[in-house]
């Protein structure tokens, strides 16, 4: 955190490392963007290095921020940059003349990773952007600074605008801030803004009067740690998996990114076997191993179903079309309403990524338990039965009874499978 962070083909290194652990030194299967996304959005939570040292950077920058710090190291930061006491109302390109000036390797690793804070979450062309060292507002190509207006208060584009959404005039300006300079330079600056286009809502900006800026509003959110940071910066690598989208057109789903966070989570709220939630997510990720793919990249000869050995083996048919699972669902439902008295519908949907259940979520667990056992079934070239899933589904049951004995939690247990008990 008091260094400079290491060098980008370092960071790639460790990253490799750690990558190639997870993957067993074989291919990635999961994208990183994805795997470090969080739970909802499919992915395991692994850390994003370059994301993490960002974060941890500007922890410095709250530090900064906080009076009630008063440590030495502000005086040095003051020396090296004067101008940091405006920092909350420049615009970004004050970074990059910075890093011209400094050469303080830290501190330039600092407001590098806060310049890539704010162009992730601050709107720099809005109304509420800061008007000095702002991008889009530049004269001879260069993005400008007045000292004379900042102190009559001149920091944001909203300042330039009268309550109607029209820009100031010359003297209207004068007027307003009690100021007296040459009319080329305003007319410089109003034309840049003009030519911005930029919407005027007064009374959004009424409301959020005084105004602080988003990242500000971010830095002082929490009173240690990056993770509001870090989040930031994981959100902005999110891409929609291309498995939802195949998903999407093999089940002719018609969902939006709500039903699809809730499917993420669904399993690993449903148990905290790593084992069950890892095939979960590999069936999600559509990255669980079946013939059509094995026979795709050479290692088995036949893209034919491990049971029936007519169709093509796909996550579909083996765990819901093929006929020999098929009646193991039916004897399910059976079992369940004979037995427990409940009566609950299957579809393939359901069975493939699970199904968000108000009551009964504990059939997710047990629908995993099933599909684990099919897969278990064909990696051993045998057919499934429904007799041995039986016994396998009350064995968990007994093994989950043991945990949540010892760890005196029966309580939860209760709660957990007060539907089905054996
Ligand atoms: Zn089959």
């Amino acid at each position: 955190m008091t260094l400079p962070s290491p060098s980008k083909e370092k960071l790639k290194e460790i990253e490799n490392l750690l990558f190639n652990f997870i993957w067993n030194n074989k291919t990635a299967r999961v994208a990183k963007n994805i795997i470090c996304q969080s739970y909802e959005y499919s992915g395991m939570r692994m850390t994003c290095l370059d994301s993490f040292c960002k974060s941890l950077k500007i922890t410095w920058i709250r530090r900064y921020f906080d009076n009630s710090c008063s440590s030495q190291w502000k005086h040095l930061i003051k020396d090296l940059i004067p101008d940091i006491s405006y920092l909350a109302i420049y615009g970004v390109d004050f970074y990059r003349k910075f890093k011209k000036e400094v050469k303080n390797a830290f501190w330039i690793d600092v407001f590098s990773a806060l310049s890539d804070l704010r162009l992730c979450i601050d709107n720099l062309t809005s109304v509420l952007s800061p008007v000095w060292y702002n991008q889009d507002i530049c004269i001879n190509n260069k993005s400008i600074c007045y000292r004379s207006w900042l102190k009559k208060g001149i920091q944001f584009v909203f300042d330039f605008y009268n309550t109607d959404g029209t820009l100031l005039g010359y003297h209207e300006f004068c007027t307003k801030f009690d100021l007296k300079t040459p009319f080329t330079l305003f007319f410089g600056v109003i034309d840049c803004i003009r030519k911005l286009h930029l919407n005027y809502d007064y009374d959004n900006i009424q409301r959020s009067q005084p105004f602080f800026p988003k990242f500000v509003q971010l830095i002082t959110k929490s009173k240690q740690g990056g993770r509001d940071f870090y989040d930031v910066f994981i959100n902005q690598k999110y891409r929609k998996p291309k498995s939802e989208i195949k998903w999407e057109n093999i089940l002719n789903l018609n969902v939006d990114n709500s039903w699809w966070k809730k499917q993420n989570i669904l399993f690993f709220k449903i148990t905290n076997d790593i084992q069950l939630r890892w095939f979960n997510y590999r069936i999600i990720h559509r990255i669980l191993a079946t013939n059509t793919f094995l026979c795709k990249i050479g290692i088995t000869n036949t893209n034919l179903c491990s049971f029936c050995k007519i169709y093509p083996e796909t996550l579909c048919h083996l765990f819901w079309e093929c006929e020999f699972v098929e009646n193991i669902w039916e004897n399910a439902l059976i079992w369940f309403k004979e037995q427990f008295g409940i009566d609950i519908s299957l579809n393939k949907v359901d069975v493939l990524l699970g199904k968000y259940y108000k009551y009964y979520n504990i059939f997710n667990l047990i629908i995993c338990i099933i599909k684990k056992h099919i897969y278990r079934s064909r990696s051993k070239n045998c057919k499934p039965s429904f007799e041995r899933v039986k016994e396998e589904i009350v064995y968990y049951f007994h093994c989950e009874k043991h945990i949540y004995k010892k760890n005196g939690d029966m309580e939860s247990f209760n709660k957990r499978w007060n539907l089905i008990m054996f």
